[in-house]
């Protein structure tokens, strides 16, 4: 349930509402908005008569959540949600590009790819240290000493980090990680979305391999529901009969999600398309239709990379595609 509170309602009738509300059980999530003040109850509220407080002096409306997400939903929180992400921002109109290579593979890589991600314009910095893979015997990734490295690279660039955790028994390892990447193939993994509800790390939210807005919605919801709100989404495709590229890249997913959500939208064309050249015109796409942010990997030598080369960019492509971006959202803006 939303209460939409009057313009300068009375603070002592205030009060007053907000201990009944509490008495009746449940948790209230207050949005001290641009333009108006609004309530998110959160719990069971079949037996609360909204006629009794749309009745009261200071309240505007009161409106029924159908949705069964609350903290993600645009209508307990208007405005969009900014989230930092060690001095980053993202959303709200503040964009942010992550590039970086699919795994770590060796101190020289990393930091080498880190300046020169940097130098393009990319403000924060994506490697793979823990790899989730479909195969066993593919590479596995330099897991925490891939994490001492990109701990490097950030020494040596200013970057913030963003790297994928697969399991919470791992969190101790990820202590220094700027951003928690819950990679697709986690986006169910609920243990691990409570875990991290309970972290105050930024969080990475991408989207399964074949789940549907509202079930990602929905594990946003479970990192929220823990306390910790600052969850961004991230599109990376979806599973289709289309065989010709990687993934299907569901743009839709921006103005559905701008539509029912509050977070952050950034989109990852090189998981989505899984070819190198189709990444740039998928990243315009996906900045011509209001991301907040893009993911993109890039590999000084993509055809020796460890995993996903190709779809890894080179670093001067990627400063192409960066300048192509710049462009764009100045003729957009
Ligand atoms: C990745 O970012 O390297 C990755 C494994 O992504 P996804 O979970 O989207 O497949
Ligand atoms: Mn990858």
């Amino acid at each position: 349930m939303i209460v939409v509170l009057k313009k300068n309602a009375d603070a002592q009738q205030y009060g007053e509402l907000r201990r009944w509300l509490i008495a009746q059980g449940v948790s209230i999530q207050e949005n001290i908005g641009s333009f108006q003040t609004v309530l998110g109850l959160i719990g069971d509220t079949a037996s609360i008569d909204s006629d009794l407080i749309e009745a009261l002096e200071i309240v505007e409306s009161v409106k029924r959540v159908q949705e069964p997400y609350k903290k993600a939903n645009r209508k307990f929180h208007p405005d969009d949600s900014i989230i930092d992400v060690s001095g980053v921002k993202i959303g709200g109109g503040h964009f942010a590009v992550m590039a970086g290579p699919c795994s770590i593979e060796c101190e020289d890589q990393i930091v080498e790819v880190a300046k020169q991600v940097k130098a393009a314009g990319a403000n924060l910095l994506r490697g793979g240290a823990f790899k989730p893979r479909t195969s066993p015997y593919a590479y596995q990734g330099m897991r925490e000493e891939g994490i001492d490295l990109l701990l490097k690279a950030r020494e040596a660039t200013g970057l913030p980090i963003v790297t994928e955790i697969m399991d919470a028994a791992h969190l101790d390892a990820f202590r220094d990680v700027d951003m928690l990447q819950v990679g697709a193939r986690n986006m169910q993994n609920f243990e691990l979305l409570k875990v991290l509800g309970h972290t105050d790390k930024p969080i990475l939210l991408k989207r399964g391999l074949s789940s549907t807005i509202q079930e990602w919605l929905m594990s946003a919801e479970y990192i929220m529901a823990g306390g910790n709100e600052n969850v961004v989404l991230c599109e990376r495709g979806i599973r289709t009969f289309e065989t010709a590229t990687r993934n299907t890249l569901d743009l839709s997913a921006i103005p559905v999600l701008r539509e029912k959500s509050h977070l952050p939208i950034i989109i990852d064309p090189s998981h989505a398309t899984g070819v190198a050249r189709y990444v740039k015109p998928m990243a315009y796409a996906a900045v011509a239709g209001g991301a907040d942010g893009l993911m993109i990997e890039v590999h000084p030598n993509p055809a020796k990379a460890m995993s996903d080369g190709p779809q890894c960019l080179t670093p001067a492509k990627f400063e192409e595609v960066m300048q192509g971006v710049a462009k764009l959202r100045s003729a957009l803006a």
